[in-house]
């Protein structure tokens, strides 16, 4: 059953767990029989997953309901708030705290803006007050999830190349945080927690094969989920479409390569274009790089010429990056998000063009090329998406008495 979700595999345990938790994420309310049919997994496999997910207290039984022909059955539902995960995005002049349950509802969110001359400790004391602060106004909290920007060496607890602000590869992130808090901290890079949002989140018709989210934001970057599981390499680097050169002959990136994607479709490389081409559109004022690019974004919509100049060049290096990612990863669904992702209407038309231009034709067709739709920012999310994705990993390792 080619789009089945499922896996009869006793291997694929974790997988199939969250793959019921995803059904009844969408559905709200579902029998065991449709999560079976949905699946694509067995009678017997199913009321296994459902009994465990009920001992952890993520799942509960919610009364009947009439399913086809009358027949009457149990329904299920998720118990999600008994389970809520704090997710922490960190970028490059801002860090963010937010507090979601497993099926993605929000409960809270903080954020803060840094300098890149502010001190390092400074921000990360201020950082973790954020958790605390989260941490004393939530009940069942199991597990915090932390983005940061790629590429990110996971064993090391490191950033390898953080551009515009290499202070930071020098701190070790694990060890900052891994006797902080009393709870299992999971950290990741924040294309692959995009991913992660898309993949647990993401309103997508069916359950994507491969999805490739690929982030367009202060840097760019992308993560790949081939049903369900990340894609990480030896040290945790992997999918890093950012540093691939597009240019072999274009100028130095701090990664140590030349022309790098990065370099021409990041949110600083349009705002490099767009001061030199329409400065008469720059805003005021704006620090984020997200309010620069919204003003051209703006101008380009209602009909000056020389920014849709720009965001076009932009798109196009974005339609580069898809031509990349199809041929490396195959993927059914490339899920484009971050701050260029503002300009969507403006960008997919080019990026398509430039993928039916450069792409083999049967992979082409197969491929769908998305702006995220996801309403809370994707690297926060999957920062959340993170952690709940491992506490269905490890039910054991988090599961609370019912009655608690
Ligand atoms: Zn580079």
């Amino acid at each position: 059953m080619q789009d089945a979700i499922g896996n009869n595999n006793r291997d694929m345990t974790e997988m199939n767990r969250s793959a019921v938790v995803k059904i009844l994420q969408r559905v709200e309310i579902c029998s065991r029989a449709d999560l079976a049919r949905q699946t694509g997994l067995s009678q017997a496999a199913i009321t296994k997953i459902v009994a465990v997910l009920m001992e952890m207290g993520i799942v509960v039984e919610v009364g009947n309901i009439i399913g086809e022909s009358n027949r009457r059955s149990i329904g299920l539902g998720l118990n999600a708030g008994r389970h809520k995960v704090i997710g922490v995005k960190f970028a490059r002049n801002m860090f963010a705290v937010g507090v979601f349950d497993i099926s993605g509802k929000i409960y809270a969110k903080a954020e803060e803006t840094y300098s890149p001359d502010d001190h390092k400790r400074a921000v990360l004391t201020v950082m973790k007050d954020k958790i605390r602060e989260a941490l004393k106004s939530h009940e069942h909290v199991v597990a915090i999830g932390l983005a940061l920007p790629g590429p990110y060496l996971r064993d090391e607890g490191r950033i390898a190349v953080m551009t515009q602000i290499p202070t930071w590869q020098s701190i070790n992130f694990i060890e900052e945080f891994k006797d902080e808090f009393d709870l299992p901290l999971f950290i990741e890079h924040d294309a692959n927690a995009g991913a992660m949002a898309e993949w647990w989140f993401g309103d997508h018709e069916r359950p994507p094969h491969t999805l490739a989210y690929f982030l367009v934001g202060d840097g760019v970057g992308s993560g790949v989920i081939e049903r369900g599981n990340l894609l990480i390499g030896f040290q945790g680097a992997a999918s890093e479409i950012g540093h691939i050169s597009v240019d072999v002959h274009g100028p130095r990136c701090e990664c140590g390569n030349y022309g790098c994607l990065e370099l021409f479709c990041s949110a600083p490389a349009m705002l490099e274009l767009a001061k030199k081409h329409v400065p008469e559109c720059m805003p005021r004022g704006a620090v984020r790089n997200a309010d620069f690019c919204d003003s051209i974004f703006e101008a380009a919509r209602t009909g000056n010429r020389k920014a849709y100049r720009v965001v076009r060049e932009v798109a196009e290096y974005i339609g580069y990056g898809c031509v990349t990612m199809i041929n490396a990863y195959n993927p059914d669904v490339i899920v484009i998000g971050d701050i260029l992702s503002r300009g969507g209407d403006l960008l997919l038309p080019t990026v398509r063009e430039v993928v039916n231009r450069r792409i083999i034709p049967e992979l082409n067709t197969k491929t769908q090329i998305t702006i995220s739709k996801l309403k809370v920012d994707p690297t926060l999310y999957g920062a959340a998406a993170i952690a709940t994705d491992k506490v269905l990993q490890m039910p054991s390792a988090f599961s609370t008495p019912v009655d608690s």
